[in-house]
């Protein structure tokens, strides 16, 4: 044991899955445990209406959960569109460790959950109902029937604990052994169109981990993420001798130059390098991050925005 702890996630409300967490990560507990632990923590709390337990549905009213895990290229595991159960990262852990494959999806993936023997939950809470009944009501109102070109509005996020609307937990850690691990869990963007699944569960747009490199994880508009593969693309900028700030600029400016940006879109990031230093950016203003150390336990503003 001669690493100091650290753990770093997007959003103020990360702060919940730290809590969970860092007790044993403090005292040298592994950092795969740790963020499988905080994404639990935050999946299950019914007030956090972007993930887990509490998240929106879809369109249709139906809630479908996303989310992965990674320590390093050849030990990842990812599940999307599960409609059973509470905590998506769970799900994937065991995809990495008890079989040879990264992914699942779906009905086949709730399927292999059950057999593992985890607890099915209902994932639709009496408030995120009440929320998509007044959505379907307002979207009625307005007569827009283009529900694939509705995106949620932006999320701002100033600490205060109010809604986001959309937003997924990314976590980093490293433990008192040096090892670096992340995950990534989500409930998607609300009201999707059925079917949709983000950047959050794919393996290097969501997140990516590399033992050597260092780690990275985005949340926000999937759609943006997905066409840069964000977070490799931020390790490999680290491996290539960037710093994390400039890797996440960099990254981010390549959302910049290939799309037009709309008022909703948003995209926030960290990354961090094996030594646990550390750096959070994001598109423009409204983005947070939680970190935890020995000596810090609060949420922050990122290091930067493109807009500054
Ligand atoms: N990135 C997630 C998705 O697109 C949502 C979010 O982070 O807000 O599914």
């Amino acid at each position: 044991m001669d690493t100091t702890p650290i753990m770093v996630s997007t959003w103020s409300f990360g702060l919940v899955g730290h809590e969970a967490a860092w007790p044993a990560l403090r005292d040298g507990g592994s950092s795969l445990d740790a963020v499988e632990e905080a994404c639990r923590a935050i999946d299950a709390d019914a007030n956090i209406d972007s993930v887990g337990y509490g998240g929106l549905p879809d369109r249709d009213g139906e809630m479908s959960l996303d989310g992965c895990i990674m320590l390093s290229p050849s030990a990842c595991g990812s599940v999307c569109a599960i409609k059973m159960f509470m905590h998506p990262v769970s799900v994937a852990r065991r995809i990495m460790e008890n079989t040879d494959h990264v992914m699942l999806a779906g009905a086949g993936a709730d399927a292999f959950a059950l057999e593992q023997g985890l607890k099915p939950a209902s994932l639709l809470s009496d408030e995120a109902k009440k929320k998509w009944e007044q959505w379907q009501h307002e979207k009625e109102a307005r007569g827009i029937d283009h529900d694939s070109k509705i995106f949620p509005p932006r999320p701002i996020d100033d600490g205060s604990g109010g809604p986001l609307f959309h937003d997924t937990i990314g976590i980093l850690a490293i433990d008192a052994n040096g090892v670096l691990s992340g995950a990534c869990s989500t409930s998607g963007l609300p009201y999707k169109v059925p079917g949709r699944v983000g950047d959050s569960p794919i393996i290097g747009s969501g997140l990516y981990v590399h033992p050597s490199h260092g780690g990275a994880t985005a949340t926000g508009t999937g759609e943006l993420v997905m066409g840069e593969c964000n977070s490799f693309l931020v390790v490999e900028l680290m491996r290539q001798g960037a710093a994390p700030d400039e890797a996440i600029r960099e990254s981010l400016n390549r959302i910049r130059e290939d799309n037009e940006i709309r008022e909703t879109h948003q995209v926030g990031m960290i990354a961090m390098t094996p030594q646990g230093e550390w750096s959070a950016g994001a598109l423009r203003d409204g983005y947070r991050v939680s970190i935890t150390t020995p000596d810090r336990n609060e949420h922050v503003k990122p290091m930067f925005t493109l807009d500054d």
